[in-house]
């Protein structure tokens, strides 16, 4: 029997040794892609310039699937709105995207894996646990199913959702091979970015010069002890690899490297951890993005920690901008509908 497989999982590479090994020219895979990801075309038959014989065979292998909405929480203010997804794919597994809009961006946060195995304990993700790694097309479908539900295009991306995108690199790196080409969705590079905990050992594979989407780095502490017990990741990573990485980078007014710090009552908002950080980077080469820690209501993860006291937040940004860093606080409108990564997934969950 003929086992019909999502065509949003293939590659280019891959769809083109299908249409060679299948009789076809290369550039049909070419020409199927653009009608998927250019057109938002998903039916063969409407793919007029393709031939009936190709179209054909593509039926009987291929389908298109897309995941199916299951929750929605929404919030808008005079900033822009946020709107966050629950989504269900087609093994029953479920993630969350969130969908945030600021004037003509549309900007979506994508979830990379079902669960987390980074262990991070300010996470409602990590408290769920590891189920498997998203595939390619399952990282797209979030932008086609987002796209379905509002009729409008989404114009950057940001992998800040469930799941550590370099610990699924190969299906993350296919689906940005796809996202960035702007033969097929066509979002440029710079408007992409990836959010990692520090996985080096990956980070180590790119070029920090030459990588072409925009990186952001969790520190959310200022000393190892702190960090190894926030992010597990940092007794293989300790804080002084994050420093060793970027002093390669060179200095650079367009394309600095985001650290993200997750502010947390009493554990790393003392004037002292801000003090410790400025000594650690240069304004040149970084930028800092403070994330208020962000509870899902009855979290059963999250019961020790509490999010910085306005105060101390707002002295914390302070001296940062004082010792000349570019500083922004990211998805602090999302706080009311739970936006922080797993938990409106968490918080169905529990309720
Ligand atoms: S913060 Fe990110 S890397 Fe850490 S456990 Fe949560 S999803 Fe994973």
């Amino acid at each position: 029997m003929n086992i019909k497989k999502n065509i949003l999982d293939a590659s280019q590479k891959e769809l083109e040794q299908y249409c060679v090994g299948n009789g076809f020219k290369k550039y049909g895979a070419e020409q199927v892609m653009r009608w998927i990801y250019s057109g938002r075309i998903f039916d063969f038959s409407a793919m007029s310039d393709i031939s009936k014989q190709l179209r054909e065979k593509l039926d009987d292998d291929f389908y298109v699937v897309f995941p199916k909405i299951i929750d929605t929480k929404y919030e808008n203010d005079d900033n822009g709105n946020s709107k966050k997804y629950l989504i269900k794919l087609e093994d029953g597994g479920i993630i969350e995207s969130v969908l945030l809009t600021h004037k003509n961006r549309k900007t979506l946060c994508v979830s990379s894996q079902i669960g987390c195995r980074m262990g991070c304990v300010y996470c409602e993700t990590s408290g769920m646990g590891f189920f498997r790694n998203l595939t390619s097309g399952e990282i797209i479908s979030q932008l086609f199913t987002v796209e379905n539900d509002t009729g409008e295009r989404i114009t950057n991306i940001v992998f800040m959702g469930m799941g550590e995108p370099l610990d699924n690199i190969d299906e993350v790196g296919k689906s940005l091979d796809i996202i960035s080409n702007d033969k097929f969705i066509g979002i440029a590079p710079r408007k992409i970015t990836i959010s990692t905990c520090g996985l080096l050992n990956i980070l180590g594979h790119f070029d920090i010069n030459d990588y072409k989407y925009k990186l952001a780095i969790s520190l959310n502490a200022s000393d190892n002890k702190t960090r190894n017990m926030l992010m597990p990741v940092n007794k293989r990573f300790p804080i002084e690899k994050i420093i060793e990485l970027i002093n390669l980078k060179k200095p650079s007014l367009h394309n600095k490297i985001t650290i993200e710090y997750v502010l947390i009552k009493g554990v790393n908002d003392a004037a002292e951890d801000a003090k410790r950080i400025i000594n650690m980077f240069s304004p040149a080469k970084v930028k800092f993005n403070l994330i208020p820690l962000n509870k899902a209501e009855n979290s059963i993860y999250l019961k020790r920690y509490e999010k910085s006291e306005d105060t101390a937040a707002y002295n914390f940004k302070l001296k940062l901008l004082k010792a000349g860093f570019t500083v922004t606080v990211r998805f602090s409108k999302a706080g009311s509908i739970n936006g922080g990564c797993g938990q409106l997934k968490a918080q169905t969950i529990n309720s």
